[in-house]
């Protein structure tokens, strides 16, 4: 073949298996927040949160677009998204879809349904949005999921209607469980033994289930998610960069993956940044288990289609990836994207990140 190097090879496509598409604007200069966050919780109230309130269709869309189209650059072919913005819940599942369907990108969707903003109300739009989309089916490559933002931002009736949904679709579960010690701490108040075992207790963590993070379970909480069937997603840049701590006891599950949880779309980025902090934490799983993390979103994907383990992507090891092939068809090719114009996508994504800091600055520290 002409022009191809003999250095490069063909792996499977990468698997980013918790992440955040609606952060993908955040990296064009997002306004740094009003004061130092005090916590975990801080830095949600003060980043994140405005950030999901501020977002409406055109602001989701370009941030969607931008991050599908820097991760099948990267080599990436699945991602598994969490979203959320509640000023624009109904049909915002579509509009995701719809950005990863342009590009080729396989993408696993679901609403994190909270009653942070609007109480129970709320969080019945999100697990409505859930259900919608996925009765909907109408993507090949896309799949939705049932998800709730994380036990301590829902009430008991919440997680239960949220496990009842889940088993009337047929789809697991998508959720944040014991990113900070506070999510801990909530549902020990509320009477349960921890986060994981409030989910299991109410019916809701079914077999392939997502769970994010994990970083404060022990390892008989571990244990028990892995029994349930249940995937862990470590995400090390972003608990490094929040300072929640380090996932000590995810050894104890044979089912655990990595996700960039809304950094910047490059899975070998995360890859790296593992091995830097298992590492500098003295994570106590041994080589072998280390290496079936780094290949578990893999095995998260293929759960949901077998097609997935077909995807491949071709190139020089350590450069950017020449060709991309997602269900048989060509996403990326001479290293640049089929579906759309990345100068194109980078320009209007500029435009819509100043419209959606401007929004965010009205928003205040609410
Ligand atoms: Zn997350």
């Amino acid at each position: 073949m002409v022009g191809t190097d003999a250095r490069e090879v063909t792996r499977p496509g990468a698997v980013n298996a918790h992440t955040h598409l609606y952060s993908g604007l955040a990296p064009l200069g997002m306004p740094a927040p009003s004061r130092t966050p005090a916590d975990f919780v801080d830095i949600l109230r003060l980043v994140w949160w405005r950030l999901d309130r501020a977002l409406d269709e055109a602001s989701l869309r370009a941030a969607a677009r931008l991050y599908v189209a820097e991760a099948l650059l990267a080599g990436t072919t699945t991602l598994v998204d969490h979203h959320e913005s509640p000023a624009f819940i109904e049909g915002s599942l579509d509009v995701l879809a719809e950005e990863a369907d342009r590009l080729g990108a396989r993408l696993l969707v679901t609403y994190g349904a909270t009653e942070r903003n609007g109480g129970l109300a709320e969080a019945r739009r999100g697990l409505a949005e859930c259900a919608r989309f996925v009765r909907g089916g109408r993507f090949a490559r896309v799949k939705g999921l049932v998800g709730l933002h994380a036990s301590f931002t829902v009430s008991d009736e919440t997680i239960r209607e949220a496990g009842v949904l889940a088993r009337e679709l047929g789809v697991p579960i998508h959720v944040h469980v014991a990113e900070a010690e506070s999510d801990v701490e909530d549902a020990k108040r509320r009477g349960y033994d921890g986060p994981l075992e409030r989910l299991l207790a109410l019916g809701c963590l079914p077999p392939g289930s997502i769970v994010a993070h994990g970083v404060w379970l022990d390892a008989d909480s571990v244990r028990r998610a892995d029994l349930a069937g249940a995937w862990l997603v470590q995400n090390p840049r972003s608990n490094a960069n929040n300072r929640v701590g380090y996932p000590r006891a995810l050894h104890a599950s044979a089912h655990v993956a990595v996700g960039t949880d809304g950094f910047p779309a490059d899975l070998g980025d995360e890859l790296h940044a593992l091995d830097e902090e298992a590492a500098r934490h003295h994570d106590p799983a041994d080589l072998a288990t280390l290496e079936a993390r780094r290949a578990g979103g893999l095995r998260l994907a293929v759960g949901f289609d077998e097609g997935a383990a077909r995807d491949v992507v071709t190139g020089v090891p350590g450069e950017r990836p020449r060709e991309v092939v997602v269900d048989g068809r060509v996403a990326v090719r001479g290293g640049a994207l089929v579906g759309g114009d990345l100068g194109e996508i980078r320009a209007h994504a500029k435009e819509q990140a100043t419209r959606l800091w401007s929004r965010m600055a009205e928003i205040g520290d609410g």
